[in-house]
C-alpha cells in the first residue's frame, strides 16, 4: 500500500451557518465530502481514504460514500487536529502504509486532481513534508484589540496554506506522536505539527480552485465554479 489520504471532515460548519456540517452541504448537487473523496480517488494516486466526521453524521456519510472501495470513515474529534488523528490511527492500522499520507480539508471540494498527484510525487521523490501554497494578492497589517493598525507585514514572505499537505508517512507518524506526548495544543494545518519536530517543510505552487469554502460567499462561488464547468 503505497498512498493514504485523510479527510477531517468532522467541522461545524459554524462559519457557513448552513443548519449542518460543512462537509454535508451540497455542492451542484453533490456534498463536499463526496466531491473531496472523488477527487482523491480520480488523482490516481491514491491507494486508500480515511474520512473523520461528527459521531451524528456517520451512518450518513457512510451511505454518501458507499460503493468506493477502500473509502472508510471513522469518528472524528473536537479539533481538527483530533479529527486528522482519528483517521490516520484508523488508516494506518488498515492500511500500512510505507510511502505518503496526504491530509486533505473536506471543504476544499474542488481542488484539481492534478495538484494531489503532484503533492504525492514530491514526497515519493523524496521529500517529508510537502504542502501547496499560493501569494498574498492583499496588504496584510497587524492589527490591535483597538482596532488600529500596529504594523504592516512583509507579505513578500507570506503564503496561503492549502490542503493537501503531504507527508512522508514516518514523519507525519512522529509528528502526531511527538505532538500527543507534549499534550500541545492542536495546529491548523498538519504541516505545523512537522515544523515543531523541525523537520523540513517544503511548498510547491497551490491552486485558487483548492481554497477552502468557509463562508456563504465561499459557497456561492463554489457554485458559479461548477455551473461554469
Ligand atoms: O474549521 P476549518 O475550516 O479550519 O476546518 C478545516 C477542515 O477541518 C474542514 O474540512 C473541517 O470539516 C475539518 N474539521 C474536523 N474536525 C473538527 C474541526 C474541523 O475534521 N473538529
Amino acid at each position: 500500500m503505497g498512498v493514504l489520504a485523510v479527510v477531517p471532515a468532522a467541522g461545524d460548519g459554524t462559519r457557513l451557518a448552513a443548519g449542518m456540517a460543512k462537509a454535508l452541504v451540497r455542492l451542484g448537487g453533490v456534498p463536499l465530502v463526496v466531491r473531496a473523496v472523488d477527487g482523491l480517488l480520480a488523482s490516481g494516486a491514491v491507494d486508500a481514504v480515511v474520512v473523520a466526521v461528527r459521531a451524528v453524521d456517520l451512518d450518513l456519510v457512510r451511505d454518501m460514500l458507499a460503493g468506493r472501495d477502500r473509502v472508510e470513515v471513522v469518528v472524528g474529534g473536537s479539533d481538527r487536529t483530533s479529527s486528522v488523528r482519528a483517521a490516520l490511527d484508523h488508516g494506518l492500522a488498515e492500511y500500512p502504509v510505507t510511502g505518503t499520507v496526504l491530509v486533505h480539508d473536506a471543504a476544499r471540494a474542488l481542488t484539481p486532481v492534478s495538484l494531489v498527484a503532484e503533492l504525492v510525487a514530491a514526497v515519493t521523490a523524496g521529500a517529508r513534508a510537502v504542502i501547496p501554497v499560493l501569494p498574498l494578492a492583499d496588504t496584510v497589517k497587524e492589527v490591535g484589540p483597538d482596532a488600529c493598525v500596529r504594523a504592516t507585514v512583509d507579505r513578500s514572505v507570506l503564503r496561503a496554506v492549502q490542503t493537501p499537505q503531504a507527508f512522508d508517512v514516518v514523519t507525519l507518524r512522529r509528528a502526531y506522536a511527538a505532538a500527543a506526548e507534549q499534550g500541545a495544543p492542536g495546529a491548523t494545518d498538519d504541516a505545523g505539527l512537522v515544523e515543531r519536530l523541525g523537520e523540513p517543510v517544503c511548498t510547491i505552487p497551490g491552486d485558487p480552485l483548492a481554497f477552502k469554502i468557509t463562508t456563504p460567499w465561499d459557497l456561492r462561488l463554489a457554485e458559479m465554479l461548477v455551473g461554469a464547468k
